[in-house]
């Protein structure tokens, strides 16, 4: 089982110097390597394989030791690796267009800005080794250096590939690693649940997790510096200031919510069995600007602008941990068909009516939670019973 970290990295001056040269030179590589598919096949309609030019890279080597003969021979394969997956990409594109009017675009050249990662095999031209009692953690790269790393949580499993990459101004090294899966003891507990706006979950037994309260500060300090940004002259520093500002309070955000998902994903799969939720991936597709039936709050305005874009983009990002978490622990996942989770009576079936966001109001059994009602629906319609057991 694979697992990956994106952790950030705080090359010094001369590293990042290096680390500059060696994007620079995979992206030479990586060109070098298109122009020679695109001239095979304009001049003699020969197609040219990852496996012929793998096979050139010892001379290419050779040829030039202080550049491209100072790097992991494997990282090198693994760009033109990249390049090859582009092509196969494009191949298929082709070939299922063929006759169709459309055309597909050839695989382009990337300058240098936009050439931003190299792909190393781990033990082989780059190492990484895991933070030890409070020290910084650290990542090795051929042609680059030892880099130090914050690494934000601990590294699970045997490293099998490591990554340096740049995004804008920051560095990253993106650890991927091999673990075996740990199962977790049985709990008896299997329920559904259903990812809201007021609250971030409730389960069929009634757990509730609200949202975590960093969601309205962020929305504020957000909302503020929109506004401050609005009003400054565009081309301005201090628009750039207020630009990069905003970027900073996204980034910490984002990183926030991650951690919150990773939290409740982990002590969700220590306590359930099974888990159902329903299956966003549909829910997105159905949904219009104007709401669904069975979620007229949804999309609808008090979760309009800058709101709904804090609090919605989370689930699918939390739904995948918690896939992953389950896949880990030997836990069951089921996703369900979102229609009617909500709006249909959980005990009797019968169609409620939603007078207000938080509740329906079912003609037999009278007013039920929303949300309640739904992860019920939820936990029934995945083959979970009533998903009520251990609130009983
Ligand atoms: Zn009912």
């Amino acid at each position: 089982m694979r697992r990956a970290y994106k952790l950030r990295a705080y090359p010094t001056r001369p590293q990042e110097g290096r680390s500059v040269r060696l994007l620079a030179d995979h992206c030479d590589l990586y060109n070098a390597a298109l122009t020679e598919r695109r001239d095979a096949w304009r001049m003699q309609k020969v197609k040219v394989s990852y496996g012929d030019q793998s096979a050139q890279l010892k001379a290419i080597r050779a040829a030039d030791p202080f550049g491209q003969g100072r790097h992991s021979f494997t990282a090198q394969q693994q760009t033109l690796r990249r390049l090859n997956t582009v092509f196969a990409v494009y191949l298929r594109r082709t070939r299922d267009l063929e006759g169709k009017v459309r055309r597909v675009g050839y695989p382009r050249f990337k300058p240098y800005q936009r050439f931003d990662q190299v792909l190393f095999v781990a033990g082989d031209g780059a190492r990484s080794e895991p933070a030890d009692g409070g020290r910084w953690a650290h990542a090795s790269f051929q042609a680059v250096g030892r880099v130090k790393v914050r690494q934000h949580r601990p590294v699970v499993g045997r490293a099998k590939t490591l990554q340096l990459k740049r995004e804008h101004r920051r560095w990253y090294v993106i650890v991927v690693t091999d673990i075996e899966a740990m199962l977790l003891p049985a709990s008896g507990r299997s329920v559904g649940v259903d990812l809201g706006v007021a609250r971030f979950l409730t389960t069929s037994d009634g757990q509730i997790i609200a949202n975590p309260r960093f969601l309205d500060a962020a929305q504020e300090r957000i909302a503020n510096l929109q506004r401050r940004k609005a009003r400054a002259r565009p081309g301005s520093g201090n628009r750039r200031r207020l630009r990069r500002a905003l970027a900073k309070e996204w980034r910490r955000l984002r990183n926030q919510r991650r951690d919150f998902h990773h939290q409740t994903a982990r002590a969700l799969i220590d306590t359930c069995d099974a888990l159902a939720l329903e299956d966003l991936r549909v829910a997105a597709m159905t949904a219009t600007a104007a709401g669904t039936v069975e979620h007229p709050g949804r999309n609808v305005a008090a979760k309009a602008g800058l709101n709904r874009s804090i609090l919605d983009v989370g689930w699918g990002q939390f739904t995948s941990i918690l896939v992953a978490k389950a896949e880990s622990a030997g836990r069951r996942i089921v996703l369900v068909h979102p229609a009617s989770t909500s709006i249909d009576c959980h005990a009797c079936g019968a169609r409620c009516t939603r007078p207000r966001r938080d509740t329906v109001v079912c003609p037999v059994h009278g007013a039920l939670d929303a949300d309640l009602n739904g992860a019920r629906n939820i936990a029934t319609r995945a083959g979970l019973g009533s998903g009520q057991a251990s609130a009983a």
